[in-house]
């Protein structure tokens, strides 16, 4: 991957809604250690924060709900962000 200055990216790269964007800017050329994913209880809405280990390969897993003991499905999607890079050539 190529090292573009990070000072110099104007402001624009900051404007996002997700709260973790900002944190992947840095360590953009490494992988970014991921945090626990977090799946809600479809019945009862109970939160619940799940290794990223678990559903990696994408595969459909249970998982018991802390509250309700209901079992739900899980499945983890991956979703890229799109930031942009520039370079200037005067
Ligand atoms: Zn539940």
């Amino acid at each position: 991957m190529t090292e573009l200055p990070q000072e110099a990216a104007p402001e624009i790269s900051e404007k996002t809604d997700l709260p973790h964007a900002k944190a992947r800017r840095k360590g953009e050329a490494k992988p970014v250690p991921q945090p626990p994913v977090v799946a809600n209880c479809p019945y009862c809405n109970a939160r619940h924060e799940i290794p990223v280990e678990k559903g990696k390969n994408g595969k459909p897993f249970f998982l018991p709900c802390s509250r309700c003991k209901a079992e739900f499905a899980v499945r983890f999607v991956q979703v890229t962000l799109f930031q942009a890079q520039v370079a200037g050539f005067r």
